[in-house]
């Protein structure tokens, strides 16, 4: 059965809207699909996945930070509707507004014209962001490019970044508790920690009350998918795979594009009842 755990649509930074994806996870064999926008639950407000033949599993995408590196923790199977999630969602949805806020003061001291109108506009119905000013930098001629955009201006350490204000993991992780979810350790390997460091965030993740972790994210190469099977299997943290689709690109994961989780893990969908779907 294809599972695929972790996607983005327009109601974050992924391409496609929700009712594009459910489609073009359908037509790739995807059955089981969760959605998990950064910070944002707005994908399943009508959303159906009948019609594609897909079951939906909602989720979302928290952004946090642990000892200073940006970590992303995944809730799934979550009741969206849940008031001490929305609230959580509000929250985080206050720390981008007010990061976004402050990277336009810094860009204006800077000289650049009109940073936060300009990012605006570029963001449309979306949360401001970085990539948002960058190509607002682009677009004023402050930098030829939005790689120069970031490197020059935007990156950690650079004059116009500041840092987001995201609640602590374990705040997170009660929030997708309280709505009846599983808390997942999304793409660990891409944090560009030491194995040893990458360790001690799973154990921390774990005594935060983690449940599970992402052992497949996207198109993976198979020396990494062995070592976080044995780093998710040493601790008894369940294992979840996706493609974390934001659009479709050269090299990039379709939805359900990645390997099975290897054998030796816990399905975090374990006891899930999929049976309408496994079924078909
Ligand atoms: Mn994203
Ligand atoms: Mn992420
Ligand atoms: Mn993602």
């Amino acid at each position: 059965m294809h599972i695929d755990l972790h996607t983005h649509t327009t109601a974050s930074d992924g391409s496609l809207s929700p009712q594009e994806l459910l489609a073009r996870a359908g037509q790739r064999g995807v059955r089981v699909l969760s959605i998990t926008d950064h910070d944002s639950v707005a994908a399943y407000g009508k959303l159906d996945g009948g019609d594609a033949g897909v079951r939906l599993v909602a989720g979302i995408e928290f952004s946090t930070q642990w000892r200073g590196t940006e970590i992303h923790i995944v809730g799934l199977n979550i009741r969206t509707d849940d008031p001490e999630l929305q609230a959580g969602i509000a929250r985080q949805q206050r720390a981008r507004a007010e990061r976004g806020e402050r990277i336009a003061a810094r860009l204006e001291k800077l000289g650049v014209p009109d940073p936060l109108a300009g990012a605006r506009t570029i963001a449309g119905r979306r949360a401001v962001g970085r990539p948002h000013f960058a190509r607002h930098l682009v677009n004023t001629g402050t930098a030829k490019d939005m790689s120069t955009a970031f490197r020059k201006y935007l990156a950690a350490g650079k004059p116009g970044y500041a840092r987001p204000q995201w609640a602590e993991p374990a705040e997170i992780i009660d929030w997708i508790h309280a709505a009846g979810g599983a808390a997942v350790l999304a793409h660990p390997a891409h944090y560009k920690l030491t194995r040893t460091r990458l360790g001690l965030c799973l154990d921390a993740f774990q005594a935060a009350g983690g449940d599970a972790m992402e052992v497949i994210s996207g198109r993976q190469d198979p020396a990494t998918t062995a070592d976080l099977a044995k780093l998710c299997s040493r601790r008894d943290l369940l294992a979840s795979c996706g493609s974390d689709y934001h659009e479709s690109r050269p090299g990039g994961a379709e939805p359900g594009g990645f390997d099975a989780l290897p054998p030796g893990v816990t399905p975090v969908w374990r006891d899930w009842d999929l049976t309408a779907v496994s079924s078909e």
